[in-house]
């Protein structure tokens, strides 16, 4: 009985609670996926926001001496070009105020005046040609075809309307793998520019085998992400990529530096990205772990709780129910729970033989009269107590009315063991003795009646019994008498 309710709530509780940790489990798989996904994206994004900082930061030492040049021209316009000290004055200047390591002013004839106040030769300059149109931009230089050094080269315009001369900066080009911290990535990084053609134009690549062609993009296989990078270049943005050549995979951070279509480019061994990836994503791992764990104890003792309180309100509701039951001098059944529960048992079996007696203290007023109503209480509460002891457990014994008692013995089988069972109880009475210091030998009349025989419900089988009891009273009492036996 108990057992099969606490599996009833167990039950109760199991759909709801597989359904939850069914969501439970799908949401932290989805979120270990997602978290998974983000752990990445933020190493990446970290990559991305140095490849930024660098791009930034040399794009701006770029303008800032662009910027200074142009407040020079600025100045440089409103004098005579034939001012010639005014013009080396200016151009000395410029050479100590910003990083160029040379500054030169030409206005176009092949010749012009450097900051150490001499006439330099331009005629053989490759870069002559890209000068001579006199409009303010940047170029590249690999060799700058006078000192021999590679340089970013700032060209400005000097003159009202067009221009008459311009003026050259040459901002050193190995100046930008000076900017780079070397703690970045524990020495696993190289640092590049890059056109959006992806043509290495400077930088500190470690593994110059790489890309023969020197172009960066040479290390992607796949086309189409190629065009997504320039896409992404000529819109201005920055991104990250994977790239690979014979030796190494790298996770490639690149970034505008604002200035032609140059990129800061950097690349982080893939061995060390994936490591900072996976420190990232553990730590992500061990928070999810034990948030799980939080809600599966939370949800075990919710579990637990609810069970246990329905398991001990069903017991204290059936403890109430007992108590309702019960007779409270003798502990027995009441009359209202003996009728139920005699009914119950002819319902389940109206062809199984049982036997009822009814029983009826002999002179009962006499002994309260004499002994006193608690010694009758005594009497009533040993009789109960006694008789129960009598039978089986699965038998149904219950106090009816002030003296009187109900046995209901079932399953009995054959004729013999009516009569069996009938001079049980006659023999009892024989015994009988209630009282602890005085003995008291009270005895009964009883009447019988055996279901379904005499019977076949509970109201005509109390008849019957009773019946018989009358007749057993009549007959001088102290004495068994059976429903039809009128001997
Ligand atoms: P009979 O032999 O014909 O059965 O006569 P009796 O004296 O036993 O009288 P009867 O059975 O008709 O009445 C039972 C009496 O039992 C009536 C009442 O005074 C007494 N009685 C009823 N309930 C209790 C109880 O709880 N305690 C005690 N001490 N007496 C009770
Ligand atoms: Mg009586």
């Amino acid at each position: 009985m108990r057992d099969k309710h606490t599996r009833r709530v167990a039950l109760q509780w199991m759909f709801p609670t597989v359904i939850l940790l069914i969501v439970i489990v799908a949401m932290f798989v989805d979120f270990y996926r997602t978290s998974s996904e983000s752990a990445q994206k933020q190493v990446e994004k970290n990559f991305a926001a140095v490849a930024e900082e660098y791009a930034t930061k040399f794009g701006d030492q770029l303008t800032s001496m662009q910027r200074t040049g142009k407040i020079v021209t600025a100045v440089m316009q409103q004098h005579s070009e034939k001012e010639l000290g005014l013009v080396e004055e200016f151009v000395e200047a410029l050479y100590d105020e910003t990083d160029a390591y040379m500054v030169i002013m030409t206005n176009f004839d092949g010749r012009g005046i450097n900051q150490d106040k001499e006439w330099v030769s331009l005629y053989h300059v490759a870069y002559l040609e890209q000068i001579k149109d006199g409009s303010e931009k940047f170029l590249y230089l690999e060799d700058d075809g006078i000192s021999g050094k590679s340089a970013f080269l700032s060209v400005l315009p000097i003159g009202k309307k067009e221009a008459k001369a311009v003026l050259l900066m040459f901002y050193p080009a190995n100046q930008f793998s000076s900017l780079i911290k070397k703690g970045d990535f524990d020495g696993n990084a190289f640092y590049v520019i890059t056109d959006t053609s992806g043509v290495i134009i400077e930088g500190n690549m470690a593994t110059e085998t790489i890309y023969e062609g020197n172009n960066l993009w040479d290390g992607i296989s796949d086309e189409k992400e190629v065009r997504r990078i320039q896409n992404r270049i000529a819109n201005g943005n920055g991104g990250v990529t994977k790239i690979t050549d014979s030796a190494m995979s790298y996770c490639l951070a690149y970034a505008p530096i604002g200035i032609n279509d140059w990129y800061v480019a950097v690349g982080i061994e893939q061995v060390y990205a994936d490591r900072l990836q996976s420190q990232e994503w553990n730590n992500t791992k061990g928070m999810l772990y034990k948030l799980l764990l939080a809600v599966f104890v939370f949800l075990g003792v919710i579990v637990i709780l609810n069970i246990v309180g329905k398991i001990r309100s069903h017991e204290e509701n059936r403890d109430l129910a007992d108590k309702a039951d019960t007779d409270l001098l003798t502990d027995l059944n009441n009359k209202l729970a003996t009728e139920r529960k005699i009914k119950e048992y002819m319902e389940i079996h109206p062809n199984e033989q049982a036997l009822m007696f009814v029983l009826d203290i002999d002179n009962f007023k006499k002994i309260n009269d004499t002994m006193g109503h608690a010694f009758g209480d005594e009497v009533i509460r040993t009789l109960g107590h006694q008789i129960r002891g009598e039978f089986r457990v699965s038998d149904i014994i219950g106090r009816i009315g002030g003296d009187e008692f109900m046995i209901f013995l079932k399953n009995i089988k054959d004729d013999a063991l009516v009569e069996q069972e009938a001079n049980r109880v006659a023999r009892f009475f024989a015994n009988f003795q209630a009282g602890e210091y005085v003995k008291y030998s009270a005895t009964a009349s009883i009447g019988a009646a055996v279901y379904p025989r005499d019977a076949n419900d509970f109201e005509s089988l109390y008849k019957a019994a009773d019946k018989a009891l009358y007749k057993a009273k009549e007959r001088g009492k102290n004495q068994l008498a059976f429903y039809g036996d009128d001997k």
